[in-house]
């Protein structure tokens, strides 16, 4: 512009120029007069003169009026708004950026004033500084939040403004710094939860020097800010992971950036503690690693008790054994192990022989002390790929893996009983103790766990009834007699109603003069399909089931009346045995009134009844049960221990509850031969039972050879085969009149 003006001004260059183009026009124009030529040629060189002056003038008017626009346009288009405003904050001109920003259409702006746009807290902040702009020459500058009339989200803005020369406008530029605001809250946020967040954190450069660190890395490792930055990360090193470890590690961060994991650590004081580390990567622009940040947090505590809880429902406390779950998850694995490897394996399952026994008379602490020892002692029998559990109680079972061959099984049985007969010393007692072992196979007894389990448990019942103190295998057959005894529960249920029993007597006679003034009542069953049930094999389904509370009564009853009728037919000290079950002292507490009330409605003595019980009711005897032994010692009743010499055969026992009569088992009488050992031990019980008082009666005598060794040992009275059989009440009759 500056350039075109001097053009103007220029007024030599603009002479030489017409006359140029004069010269050049005149080459074809006639003469004329000389001055009247002058003249002419001077007006000619003056148009031309304007003609050029015309031109370059149209030429700058565009050119002005181009740059014009072009400001218009840059002022629009313009990146941050600009605004000019009166003093009174009338908006007089804004471009399109300040128009979008205040959310309205630049059409519908009529002289509107700013501080309609403004947050009704912000407005004295805004007054005071268009006076300040006003006030001063210097440009000023404040932040505020902007209300978009559009409604659009509230913007914060930074402000420029300046007052024009005319003092009564000013121009104003408007930057939106909402993100850059929002991020600087962020940011310090972002602070604030990195001061304050309870997890330590890390950050190191990509050749792992430290750069910073938290509060909490602090705390949890004992290492100031400066004292952790600049070093190497692995300060924290505690050697307790190998290479391999971090090789792992190194390699999932260098593929992935990311690691995350537990990992042994060292203290400042030296503590080694058990973290959970998570490892995040930082790139640059050109994908190199800038950072790598460390998460983490001390998990030792929350280790231990996880681990506590897993020991606790999986271990048994007494003696760290498997437990129960443990076992199942074990044989499952087992199982399948087996299955790949084609090799069989066994399962054990071993129940302690009169374990009771050591609780109740040595107290439980002995007892403990015994299961930890039993455990011990299974342990030392088995390899270490075998399981060792404890189901509960002294419930123990065994998984024999990897069986190459089945002769295995059979020594490991003989060893455990074996390991298990020797004495345990008790902190001071000893006990004996012997062990029932139920055996099955996997697959050969069944491919299903269930099955398995509940397999090993029959063997094992199959071992007890064989007589404890021994092993049994699975086999088919005993599933059989599992489904032949719940056959035979369900039959039970009925037999009493549709009166199935009877009872049998069977004469106790006094073996010096052959008298019968005693006999014992023994139930038959006389089932519809089965024929003559015996009772061992009918009574300890009662007992478990509970039914022998009510078959127990009908037997005193039945026995009961027949003791009236043989008192009276017979002889008036008459007595009848009866067989009452430990069940029957357990389950009923004072059943025994109801028989004395019964007894009285009947007539009968006290002295007509003997009640046989067996050892385990002693040996189990609470209170509860002393009590009622003496409510039939009181009642005239008399009692007889049955079975002696099968079970704990303790003489001590005698002593204490007062005894009557000893009934030696069946077992002992049947070896008796002049030199049997048996014999020996029948003359000895006999001699100590007379000494406490106690009459002795031999069971089971069938030859006239044991009688007679037993009438030579001082045996009071017997029973067997060779007096009779036990037989129906009108049979018996027969025997007291021949007898
Ligand atoms: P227990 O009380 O020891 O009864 C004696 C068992 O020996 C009877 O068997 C009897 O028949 C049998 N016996 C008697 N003399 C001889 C003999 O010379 N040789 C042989 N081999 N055996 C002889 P039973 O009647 O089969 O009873 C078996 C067991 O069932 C009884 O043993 C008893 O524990 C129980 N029992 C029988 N009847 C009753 C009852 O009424 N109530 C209760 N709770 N249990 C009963
Ligand atoms: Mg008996
Ligand atoms: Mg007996």
């Amino acid at each position: 512009m500056i350039k075109k003006i001097q053009q103007f001004t220029d007024t030599d260059n603009l002479r030489r120029r017409a006359e140029q183009q004069l010269i050049q026009q005149q080459s074809t124009v006639p003469c004329f007069e000389v001055d009247a030529k002058k003249l002419l040629h001077e007006l000619q060189v003056h148009r031309i003169e304007l003609e050029i002056q015309n031109e370059e003038l149209l030429i700058a008017q565009t050119e002005v009026e181009e740059s014009l626009k072009r400001y218009t346009e840059l002022y629009d288009m313009a990146p941050v708004g600009y605004l000019t405003l009166g003093r009174d904050g009338a908006i007089h001109q804004i471009n399109l950026k300040a128009a979008r920003q205040l959310g309205i259409f630049r059409a519908q702006l009529k002289q509107q004033r700013f501080s309609a746009f403004i947050r009704a807290d912000s407005l004295p902040v805004f007054n005071d500084f268009l006076s300040s702009v006003f006030a001063g020459k210097a440009a000023q500058s404040c932040e505020l939040p902007l209300l978009p009339a559009d409604r659009s989200p509230t913007l914060i803005v930074h402000i420029e403004a300046i007052a024009n020369d005319d003092d009564q406008t000013c121009r104003m530029i408007l930057v939106d710094i909402t993100e850059r605001k929002d991020n600087e809250e962020k940011l310090k946020l972002a602070h604030l939860v990195y001061q304050a967040i309870g997890e330590a954190i890390m950050v190191a450069d990509a050749d792992n020097r430290i750069v910073t660190v938290n509060p909490a890395f602090t705390e949890l490792t004992g290492y100031t800010l400066q004292e952790a930055v600049g070093q190497s990360t692995t300060l924290l090193k505690s050697g307790r992971q190998n290479e391999a470890f971090y090789r792992l590690m190194w390699s999932a961060l260098e593929i992935t950036g990311h690691w995350q994991g537990e990992i042994w650590n060292r203290r400042k004081n030296g503590e080694i503690y058990l973290e959970w580390l998570t490892i995040n990567t930082v790139y640059d622009d050109q994908n190199n690693v800038r950072h790598r940040v460390a998460l983490f947090s001390d998990i030792t505590d929350q280790k231990h008790a996880e681990q506590t809880i897993w020991q606790q429902a999986n271990f048994d406390s007494l003696t760290g054994l498997p437990n129960r779950h443990m076992f199942y998850e074990r044989l499952a694995q087992e199982m399948k192990k087996s299955q790949r490897m084609g090799l069989p394996l066994a399962l054990l399952f071993l129940d302690l022989d009169h374990f009771k026994d050591v609780n109740d008379t040595m107290g439980h602490g002995k007892g403990d002390l015994l299961l930890k020892e039993m455990a011990r002692r299974l342990l030392n029998c088995v390899r270490n790929t075998d399981t060792v559990a404890r189901l509960g109680g002294d419930e123990f079972t065994i998984i024999l893996t990897q069986l190459h061959e089945q002769d295995s099984i059979e020594r490991l049985a003989q060893d455990i009983l074996c390991q298990l007969a020797k004495p345990f010393d008790l902190a001071g007692d000893c006990a004996y103790v012997s062990v029932s072992i139920g055996i099955t196979l996997y697959p050969e007894d069944t491919d299903d766990i269930d099955t398995l389990i509940k397999n090993a448990d029959q063997a094992m019942y199959a071992a007890k009834a064989q007589g404890r103190n021994c092993h049994h295998y699975f086999t088919i057959s005993m599933q059989e007699a599992a489904l032949t005894r719940m056959r035979l529960i369900n039959d039970l249920r009925n037999a009493l109603a549709e009166c199935q029993f009877w009872l049998a007597y069977q004469p106790i006679v006094e073996l010096t003069t052959g008298n019968i003034r005693k006999a014992e009542a023994l139930i038959r069953w006389q089932h519809p399909t089965r024929g003559l049930i015996s009772p061992a094999e009918f009574i300890p389904v009662a007992e478990a089931t509970g039914m022998i509370i009510d078959i127990g009564e009908w037997i005193f009853r039945e026995a009961a009346q027949q003791a009236v009728r043989w008192c009276t037919e017979h002889h008036d000290d008459f007595q009848i045995s009866i067989n009452k079950s430990p069940v029957q002292f357990q389950k009923e507490g004072n059943g025994h009134l109801v028989w004395f009330d019964y007894m009285r409605e009947l007539g009968l003595s006290g002295q007509s009844i003997v009640v046989e019980i067996t050892e385990g009711l002693l040996m189990d005897a609470g209170a509860m049960i002393t009590g009622q032994l003496l409510a039939f010692r009181d009642a005239g009743i008399q009692i007889s221990l049955d079975d002696f010499g099968t079970g704990y055969s303790s003489l001590s026992y005698l002593k204490k509850f007062d005894i009557d009569y000893l009934k030696i088992d069946q077992s002992f009488t049947r070896n008796l031969t002049p030199k049997a050992s048996d014999l020996a031990l029948c003359e000895a019980i006999i001699v100590m039972a007379h000494k406490l008082g106690i009459k002795v009666i031999a069971e089971g005598i069938e030859t006239r050879e044991q009688c007679d060794l037993l009438i030579a040992a001082g045996c009071d009275y017997g029973q067997g085969y060779l007096f009779s059989r036990p037989v129906p009440a009108d049979e018996f009759k027969n025997l007291l009149v021949t007898g």
